[in-house]
């Protein structure tokens, strides 16, 4: 097979195979912008390094060597040369896009002699041997594993000795004795000389890559992101360019558009006299990019140039990474630009507007889980007059972010277990960090620029950032921070604004976001794209209400349970369950009818006429009992039973199993008056609501937890005798709907004749997970846990909808109750409804509609969109 292209060989479609940084290198070769040239191994090769145990097939070596002979040729240089030696930087590329999770070498091919010709070269020889000992120290750290620190340490000690107060105060006498102490460091570390043969080097660094694949980060970031492990990783082998040869060089990292808010007006980062990764890895902060327009104003000129060019050519906004070498510009990488919710919401609108793109690909650019951020509090803005920060950062990924201080990942990650809120506060992050930042409702970085590790994970995360502090000390392992002279220890509560770059010292309130302009006209041409309604699940007119404003259609599920918890009906409820007769609880029933009366019209009056669906009454009447000495007491003195009676009853009534006990429709079937006082308030709210306001309501009852046929005839029995009960009384009528959850396998696989008495089904996927797998909801969430990460279950089955199995009872229970009445309604309200994998299968099985939390309507809305596409 071929393992190795050249980048004049290789195009953009050809990621798979060339991971998506070689890729791009070979596009922009081809379309003709400077690329300094090189090659890209394969990951068909990475797979088969792998696959033999870590062992380099001849034919790759083979193919390396002879690409490498090319690129001597074209370059008019040769690896290891002592006049005019090939440097080459060594950069790993996965298929998809993993931000720092593989490192880079660079200036490798320098040795003892190489070093000479590159000073001769350049005519630097302080350039020379600072480029030789970076080498080092990163060939050191990546390739052999040997902790920074180290080097760190010989590196300092000798600033130290000379008094240096600065990396650039060291002369080159200094960072020859530098590079003697890390080869020192380096043959006592492993027992073996630097390598000082460019070929051995080059070997090393690419099976290197190649096992980074499998490191712990590159694993904990595929996990995070669903990236298939399979992929591999293409290692791109590329001439150097220097932006470190003085102040006529330096290096950047840009994009098209701003990835914060979408603005279109390029975005960057520029550092002069600098090497790549000093940018990235946030050691110094770097200038905003308008000042590269005025230091170089002709190289900038060609960059925008090449900036608009890019985009053109790939239709999207482009995060470039580029150097300057004595005044000549390199593009040195360019990919899609990850963004924030705000600016693909921008980006999006406007590329339609400048017919860059059409809507549905603008729809399909949106993550919908993205947009969750756009979604979420920001500070009230009243609240946050009162406050003054303490410091200020970089807005680096925006929202806002309040918690307690945490100063190491690990802590963020047992405050989180603990239900904690945290915010990390680091120097600057790095990918270890990775889980912490995860766990932590914000970042707080000290240093480090907008394209930092910090700023660029966070803005992924969609999580509130601030980044580049500089007003911050930080003592990570003292665990404490120091601002102007105060210090904040662990456990203080601080807010950040991810927006503005502020930091408060004070727990700060804050409010539900506006939904601006270009989200409105997203969500708009996502309604017109989608073929499937979305519903809110929703007990109030609260959670109605802003579930309306974001657009449900209707309410898919209201708990009706959820508002007997209130303070002043849950005694009333447990006189119910504690009834001996059925005059009792009755006479309780009736106490009750006022207030489920008073929670459905005020529903019916939110929703105007949207559709709305009832549950009955579904937990088990166990969760009602008088949960210690004190409710019972009370109870006892309110209704006047003997305390010794409720402790009796309370004991009868305990279940070992209550989830499988006595809930759903077995209570209406048992307790028939239960659901007769139900659907009065249900029927007679809608018949006032009528009355007072004008607007037709239909409403749609619901039984939960049907599994035999008769026992939705049963009750379907008593919803329609009251119902008529009500319209007599009322002398008026309306028209509603009887249906039924399909949440007991066995009501799926007897749909048929279930939808005989239903008129409609919803799918209730939480309690048919539960129970297609048996799996107790509440049970068994760390089982479930350590099942993903151990590889048994792909995903959590109670938040991605299990197809495979759970699934396919769905769809039986959909066909088969087309089978009876081809009319039926199908809707699904477990948590899956929210969830876009869900929603695509919900799509293809035909249902009328999803309902998920009032949060996650806009998700839902274009989840649905991008299944019709
Ligand atoms: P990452 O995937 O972490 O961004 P890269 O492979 O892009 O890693 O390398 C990081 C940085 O190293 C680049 O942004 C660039 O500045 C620098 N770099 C990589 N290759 C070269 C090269 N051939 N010449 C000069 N700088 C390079
Ligand atoms: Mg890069
Ligand atoms: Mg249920």
């Amino acid at each position: 097979g071929k393992f190795v292209y050249s980048f004049n060989e290789g195009s953009k479609d050809m990621r798979d195979l060339l991971g998506g940084k070689g890729a791009n290198l070979a596009e922009m070769t081809k379309i003709g912008l400077p690329v300094p040239f090189g090659f890209t191994i394969s990951t068909d090769a990475c797979k088969d390094y792998l696959n033999k145990g870590g062992m380099l097939d001849d034919e790759i070596v083979r193919e390396v060597y002879e690409h490498l002979d090319e690129l001597e040729q074209v370059m008019g240089k040769k690896f290891g040369d002592i006049e005019n030696p090939l440097l080459v930087s060594v950069r790993s590329g996965a298929p998809v896009s993993m931000p720092g999770m593989m490192d880079t070498i660079l200036n490798l091919g320098l040795n003892d002699d190489s070093v000479k010709g590159l000073a001769a070269k350049t005519g630097n020889e302080r350039f020379a041997y600072d480029s030789y000992r970076r080498f080092i120290q990163m060939f050191g750290d990546v390739v052999m594993e040997i902790p920074k620190s180290k080097f760190d340490q010989i590196f300092d000690g000798r600033k130290k000795e000379v008094g240096a107060e600065y990396d650039v105060d060291l002369k080159t006498e200094d960072l020859k004795v530098i590079i003697e102490g890390y080869k020192e460091l380096v043959k006592a570390e492993l027992g073996r000389e630097f390598p000082q043969n460019p070929k051995d080097q080059l070997m090393e660094a690419i099976q290197a890559v190649f096992r980074s694949w499998n490191n712990e980060r590159a694993i904990l970031y595929r996990k995070l992101n669903n990236i298939s492990a399979s992929l591999g990783t293409a290692v791109n082998v590329q001439s150097m360019v220097f932006g470190n040869t003085g102040e006529n060089s330096g290096t950047g990292v840009a994009f098209t558009r701003s990835p914060v808010n979408g603005e279109n007006k390029i975005f960057g980062e520029f550092l002069v006299n600098a090497q790549g990764e000093d940018v990235v890895a946030g050691i110094r902060t770097p200038q905003p990019i308008d000042q590269m327009k005025e230091s170089f104003p002709d190289v900038y000129g060609k960059f925008e140039d090449i900036a608009r060019i890019l985009e053109d050519h790939y239709k999207d906004m482009q995060d470039m990474e580029f150097t300057v070498e004595e005044g000549k510009l390199f593009m040195l990488q360019t990919r899609n630009g990850k963004r924030t919710a705000e600016a693909a919401v921008k980006v999006a609108v406007d590329m339609v507007n400048e017919e860059k793109i059409d809507k549905e690909t603008a729809i399909m650019r949106i993550a919908p889980e993205q947009i969750d951020q756009l979604l979420h509090p920001a500070f009230d803005a009243e609240e946050l007059k009162k406050h003054t920060p303490i410091g200020k950062g970089l807005p680096a990924s925006p929202g806002a972010a309040c918690g307690e201080i945490v100063f190491s990942a690990d802590d963020a990650a047992v405050a989180k277990e603990a239900g904690k809120k945290v915010v990390l506060v680091r120097e600057e992050t790095s990918p270890e960090d990775l889980a912490g930042m995860v766990a932590a409702e914000g970042i707080l970085t000290a240093r480090g620029g907008m394209t930092s590790h910090a700023a660029v994970v966070a803005r992924g995360m969609g999580k509130c950032c601030v980044a580049g502090c500089h007003d911050i000390t930080v003592y990570e392992e003292e665990k404490y921070m120091e601002i102007h002279g105060v210090k904040y220890h662990e456990g203080d509560m601080i807010s950040i604004n991810g927006t503005d770059g502020s930091v408060y010292a004070a727990e700060i309130a804050t409010k539900a976001p506006e939904l601006s302009g270009n989200f409105g006209t997203i969500m708009k041409w996502a309604d017109e794209i989608r073929t499937i309604g979305v519903r809110t699940n929703a007990d109030n007119p609260r959670d109605a209400k802003q579930a309306v404003q974001f657009g449900a259609e209707g309410i898919g599920l209201c708990r009706t349970e959820h508002m007997f918890f209130e303070e002043e009906r849950i005694p009333k409820i447990r006189r119910m369950i504690l009834a001996d007769t059925e005059e009792e609880r009755r006479e309780a029933l009736a106490g009750l009818l006022p207030y489920q009366k008073g929670d459905f019209k005020g529903l019916y009056e939110t929703m105007a006429g949207k559709p709305v669906t009832i549950r009955l009454l579904d937990p088990p009447l166990h969760e009602f009992l008088p949960k210690n000495e004190e409710d019972m007491k009370e109870l006892s003195e309110q209704f006047g039973i003997p305390l010794e009676k409720i402790k009796t009853k309370t004991i009868e009534l305990h279940e070992f199993n209550p989830m499988l006990g006595h809930r759903g429709c077995r209570l209406a079937v048992t307790y028939p008056e239960i659901a007769e006082m139900q659907t009065e308030a249900i029927i007679t709210a809608a018949l006032e609501v009528k009355k007072e306001t004008g607007i037709d309501i239909k409403p749609e009852i619901m039984v939960p937890l049907v599994g035999i046929p008769n026992e939705l005839k049963n009750v379907k029995k008593t919803i329609d005798e009251t119902a008529e009960r009500c319209f007599e009384q009322a002398g008026e009528r309306l028209n509603y709907m009887v249906g039924t959850m399909i949440e007991i396998p066995r009501a799926a696989l007897v749909a048929d004749e279930i939808a005989e008495d239903a008129e409609f089904f919803s799918f209730g996927t939480n309690d048919m997970t539960q129970m297609g797998f048996g799996f107790s909801r509440d049970d068994t969430g760390k089982i479930i846990r350590e099942y993903v990460e151990k590889g048994v279950l792909e995903e959590d089955p109670f938040q991605v909808l299990d197809q495979r199995g759970v699934g396919k009872l769905v769809k039986m229970a959909a066909e088969e109750g087309r089978k009876t009445r081809p009319n039926i309604k199908l809707g699904i309200c477990g948590e899956h409804g929210g969830n876009p994998k869900t929603i695509d299968f919900c799509h293809r099985l035909g249902l009328n509609y999803v309902s998920c939390s009032p949060f996650r309507v806009p998700i839902a809305r274009l989840a649905a969109a991008q299944a019709a596409i």
